[in-house]
C-alpha cells in the first residue's frame, strides 16, 4: 500500500503555499479535466462498457458530457463565485466593511461511487478545484476498468503536487480514513456513510455525504398514464437501476396497476425486444455479489413477478422485473434494490402512500405521477425526501441549479453547480473596521463603566432595524437624532 500519509503531507504543503489560490490556476485545472474527457472519450466508453455494459449514449451523457459542462459553468462563473460577498449593513456597522470571503478549505478527500464511476469522481472533484481546495481521489474499485482509466489519466492532466488519485478498495479507504483532511465528500451506501461520518467526526472534519436508500414512486390515475410509465420505467432500467436516485418501488391502487402494467410490458418490449439480454441498450449488473443478492431478492419474494425475472447469472445480467402484490415484508422491500427490480405496492388512497413513505427512512427521491395539483401538494408538504420529482424520475439532477442531496439516512450535504461550489468553500465571514473618531464616538457606549442614562440611545442604536434605501448619511443623521431624542426621553423620565 503507497503511504497515504506522505502523499496527504505533500498535498498539504501545495495548499499551504497558495498553489491553488490563484483563479488561473483553477481555470487550468479545470480545462484540463476538460481536455481529458474530450481527448480519452473513446478511453472512457470502453471501461464503461467494460465495467457495466454501459450503452455509449449513456456513457456520453450522463458520464462524459456531464463532467464537461460542470466544467464549463464553473469556469464561466468562478470570478464571480470566488469574488468577496457584501453582507447587509446595520446601523452598528453602518461605516463598516462587512463582508463573505470565500475560502477553500485545504485537502478534500473524494470517494467514489462504481455506479457512475466516473461522473460520481470527477462532478465532486471539479467544484473542489474551482474552489481552490487539493483533493485526494479515491474511485470505486467496484468499476475497476475505470478506476484503471482515472488512475492512468489524471496524472497526465492534473497538478500531481495538488491532485492525486488513490486506487484500491476497502483497506485503503480505511486508511485514508485515518488521516486527516479538511473535507470529506463521500458517495455509496448508506451504511458505509456511517463508518465514514465516524472517521470524520474523529476530528470534526466537515463532511458531505450522498447515499442512497429506498426512492418511491407514488402513481395516480393520470389521463397520459402511458408517459408516465415510460418516464417512470427509464429512471428504474436505466443502468439496469443501479442509479441511487431510481425509483425503487412503486406505490398505486389495484385499478392503476391494472392500467400500468400491460404498458409496462409493451414499452419494455419495445426498448429491450423479446431479448433484453441482447439489446445493446441494456447494463448488466456490477458484479457477482450484486447478482446474487438481486437473485435472492426475485428468489424470495412472496409478489407475482409478472413481468421478467430471468436471471444469468454467468453474465450478470437479471431481466427487467416487475413483481406484484408485494407487501413491506417483501424480499425486495429490506433493502435499496439498486438493480432492475419493480415492485408494486397497492395503497386505498393518497394519505395511506403518505402513511407508508413517513414509517421509511427518509428517501433520497420521492417521485410523483399526478395531475392532481392538491395531490402532488399533500405529498410534497406531508412527506420528507432528498429532492421531490413530479412527473418524472432522474431529471432532477440536470438542473444545475437545483441542489442534489439527501436528507437523514439518505444523506447530509449537497452539490451540483454553484452548490457544489460552496460545498467545498468555506465562507469566512470577516468585519473590517477603521480606527476614525467618528463611529468611535457612536459606539463608546460598550467600554465601562456603563451609563445607565444612555440606555435608551444604545437601544435605539442596536434594535435591528433595515437600513433605508436613501443615502446613509441621511440615515447617520436619522440615527444620531433618534438618540439624541431617546436620551433626552431617558432624562425626562428620571426627572
Ligand atoms: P461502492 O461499493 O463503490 O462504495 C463506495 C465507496 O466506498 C468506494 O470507493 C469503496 O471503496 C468505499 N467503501 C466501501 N466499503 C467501505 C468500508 N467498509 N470502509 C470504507 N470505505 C468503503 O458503492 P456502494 O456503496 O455499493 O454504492 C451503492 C450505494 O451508493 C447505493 O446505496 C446508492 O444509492 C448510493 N449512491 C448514492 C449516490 C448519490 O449521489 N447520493 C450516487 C451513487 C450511489
Amino acid at each position: 500500500m503507497e503511504n497515504f500519509g506522505k502523499i496527504v503531507q505533500e498535498l498539504r504543503g501545495s495548499f499551504m503555499k497558495g498553489r491553488t489560490r490563484s483563479i488561473e490556476f483553477r481555470i487550468q485545472q479545470l480545462k484540463n479535466i476538460e481536455r481529458m474527457m474530450i481527448e480519452n472519450e473513446q478511453c472512457f466508453i470502453d471501461a464503461l462498457k467494460s465495467d457495466l455494459n454501459k450503452p455509449v449514449q449513456d456513457t456520453i451523457l450522463a458520464e462524459i458530457d456531464y463532467v464537461k459542462n460542470d466544467c464549463i459553468s464553473l469556469i464561466r462563473n468562478i470570478h464571480k463565485w470566488t469574488a468577496d460577498q457584501p453582507v447587509a449593513k446595520s446601523p452598528t456597522t453602518l461605516m463598516d466593511k462587512p463582508y463573505l470571503h470565500p475560502e477553500p478549505f485545504g485537502v478534500a478527500l473524494i470517494i467514489g461511487a462504481w455506479n457512475f464511476p466516473l461522473h460520481l469522481s470527477l462532478a465532486p472533484l471539479t467544484p473542489a478545484i474551482a474552489a481552490g481546495n487539493c483533493a485526494v481521489i479515491k474511485p470505486s474499485e467496484i468499476a475497476p476498468a475505470t478506476a484503471k482509466a482515472l488512475a492512468d489519466l489524471i496524472p497526465l492532466y492534473l497538478d500531481q503536487q495538488c491532485y492525486r488519485v488513490v486506487s484500491g478498495g476497502v483497506p485503503e479507504t480505511t486508511e485514508l480514513l485515518k488521516l486527516q483532511f479538511d473535507y470529506i465528500f463521500y458517495t455509496g451506501s448508506t451504511v458505509v456513510g456511517k463508518i465514514i461520518a465516524e472517521a470524520a467526526a474523529k476530528y470534526l472534519t466537515p463532511c458531505t455525504l450522498e447515499l442512497g436508500g429506498k426512492s418511491p414512486a407514488f402513481v395516480d390515475d393520470c389521463t397520459n398514464l402511458e408517459t408516465a410509465v415510460k418516464r417512470l420505467l427509464w429512471g428504474k432500467f436505466n443502468n439496469a437501476g443501479q442509479i441511487c436516485v431510481a425509483p425503487d418501488y412503486v406505490l398505486c391502487t389495484k385499478s392503476v396497476e391494472k392500467k400500468i402494467v400491460p404498458l409496462m410490458k409493451k414499452i419494455i418490449k419495445e426498448w429491450y425486444s423479446d431479448q433484453p439480454a441482447s439489446s445493446g441498450c441494456y447494463c448488466r449488473i456490477v458484479s457477482t455479489r450484486h447478482v446474487e443478492r438481486l437473485q435472492n431478492m426475485i428468489n424470495k419474494t412472496t409478489g407475482n413477478i409478472v413481468i421478467g425475472g430471468t436471471i444469468e447469472a454467468s453474465e450478470k445480467y437479471i431481466e427487467p422485473t416487475v413483481i406484484t402484490g408485494v407487501n413491506f415484508d417483501d424480499s425486495t422491500m429490506q433493502e435499496e434494490i439498486f438493480g432492475p427490480i419493480l415492485p408494486i405496492i397497492n395503497i386505498e388512497s393518497v394519505n395511506e402512500a403518505i402513511e407508508l413513505i413517513n414509517s421509511r427512512d427518509k428517501p433520497l427521491a420521492l417521485y410523483v405521477f399526478s395531475e392532481n395539483e392538491s395531490v402532488i401538494n399533500q405529498i410534497r408538504d406531508q412527506t420528507s425526501s432528498g429532492g421531490f420529482t413530479v412527473n418524472d424520475t432522474i431529471l432532477q439532477l440536470s438542473v444545475e441549479e437545483l441542489p442534489f442531496g439527501g436528507v437523514g439516512s439518505s444523506g447530509t450535504g449537497a452539490y451540483h453547480g454553484k452548490h457544489g461550489f460552496d460545498t467545498f468553500t468555506h465562507y469566512k465571514p470577516v468585519l473590517e473596521k477603521d480606527l476614525g473618531w467618528m463611529m468611535e464616538k457612536v459606539s463608546d457606549f460598550r467600554y465601562p463603566p456603563y451609563d445607565p442614562k444612555r440606555i435608551g440611545f444604545i437601544r435605539n442604536l442596536t434594535k435591528n432595524r433595515e437600513l433605508p434605501s436613501f443615502g446613509f448619511l441621511k440615515y447617520l443623521m436619522m440615527l444620531l437624532l433618534g438618540g439624541v431624542l431617546g436620551y433626552a426621553s431617558a432624562c425626562l423620565a428620571k426627572e
